[in-house]
């Protein structure tokens, strides 16, 4: 595959019982075959994969992030975003929908890619692995950790170290044995969005989510262990120890719908503003990292949290991937066309 900073896949969800209920109108066209997108009558899109209504949790998985996780374990940072209105399919895709609710077929990337980790760390008996979660939300850009609501936002502070890492202090690191461990934290977490709403849906489409599992790897060189014979305890020659970290995050963007759409004025309007800020920023970001001319030029990953947190996990050294999702219908046919716009700019 073409090595490129960020891979974009758009994913149309079926239409739901209540929209074929209200006979909705498609909008959308894949044309088989091409990696083409057609919403109305012309407006033709092109990405890395277009992947239909009939594409399941699992090809999704396959085509889009499993890859991913294998970079990940030869210690590049990765990220996957989805984007999109609310009520295209951004939390279903990304896994962040109470897993319990689900049966395996529909489970997300996030229980998916942790299995495959762990199917990883099970076969490599020589290396040492770590993997702590974390899971914060960005709401009206402060910081809300998910896994310990008493952690209030401003004990909470991003920072890059001396090597250009972020880090978000203060964020919740709780360190994980098992594919359970990692899904009782997502769990909590996502639970976690909805608290303080009036209405459930209300925080979660209006802010971002990121669930990050950091990984650190130790090992000794094998020249010290070959033939399984054992190194005298008297020997001088040194071990030598490696070690190795990378993180992935799983970002569940807030709803790129339109603020004029919400109809709401005063605070709401507000948070519609900062939320759009932040995909703004995120869409500049991606894009100037899309662009070879400006190889070298000024990123402003400094414009919003989310670009800061993302930092040394998007473009260059990581390997990211951003699936725009999109509903069938007509009735979300400006919606639909302005996310693809977006996604559009990101190649
Ligand atoms: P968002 O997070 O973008 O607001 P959701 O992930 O909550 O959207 O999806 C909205 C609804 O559509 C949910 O009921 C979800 O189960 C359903 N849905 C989304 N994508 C799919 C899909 N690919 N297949 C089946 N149902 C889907
Ligand atoms: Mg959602």
């Amino acid at each position: 595959m073409q090595e490129v900073p960020v891979r974009v896949a758009v994913r149309i969800r079926p239409f739901l019982p209540q929209e074929k209920l209200h006979h909705h109108e498609s909008c959308v066209r894949v044309i088989l075959n091409s990696n083409q997108v057609i919403v109305g009558r012309d407006r033709a899109f092109t990405f890395d994969h277009v992947l239909s209504s009939k594409i399941n949790q699992e090809e999704v998985y396959n085509i889009c992030v499993s890859s991913l996780v294998a970079s990940f374990f030869e210690g590049y940072n990765a990220t996957i975003f989805a984007y999109g209105q609310t009520g295209s399919g951004k939390t279903y895709t990304v896994g962040g929908h109470t897993a319990a609710a689900l049966t395996e077929d529909e489970q997300g990337i996030i229980p998916r890619a942790v299995q495959q980790m762990y199917n990883i760390i099970k076969e490599n008996h020589n290396v040492e692995y770590n993997l702590n979660v974390s899971y914060i939300e960005i709401y009206k850009e402060e910081l809300k950790d998910l896994l310990d609501l008493e952690t209030s936002s401003k004990e909470m502070h991003i920072r890059e170290d001396e090597h250009g890492n972020t880090v978000v202090i203060g964020a919740t690191e709780v360190a994980c044995d098992s594919l359970d461990e990692v899904l009782n934290c997502l769990a909590i977490g996502s639970a976690h969005r909805h608290t303080g709403a009036t209405n459930m849906n209300e925080v979660s489409s209006r802010s971002h989510s990121i669930f990050t599992i950091a990984l650190q790897q130790r090992w000794e060189d094998p020249a010290n262990v070959a033939n399984g014979e054992p190194v005298a305890d008297d020997d001088q020659s040194e071990a030598s120890v490696h070690t190795m970290a990378a993180k992935f995050h799983f970002v569940d963007l807030a709803g790129s719908e339109r603020a004029h759409k919400t109809g709401n004025a005063g605070e709401r309007f507000k948070e519609s503003v900062h939320i759009n800020s932040g995909l703004l920023s995120l869409g500049n970001v991606i894009s100037a990292l899309s662009d070879p001319k400006r190889r070298g030029a000024h990123i402003p990953y400094r414009d919003s949290k989310i670009t800061r947190i993302l930092k040394d996990s998007l473009g260059g050294n990581a390997k990211t991937c951003m699936i725009t999702c999109i509903s069938p219908s007509a009735v979300s046919f400006d919606e639909t066309l302005n996310a693809l716009k977006y996604a559009n700019r990101a190649r």
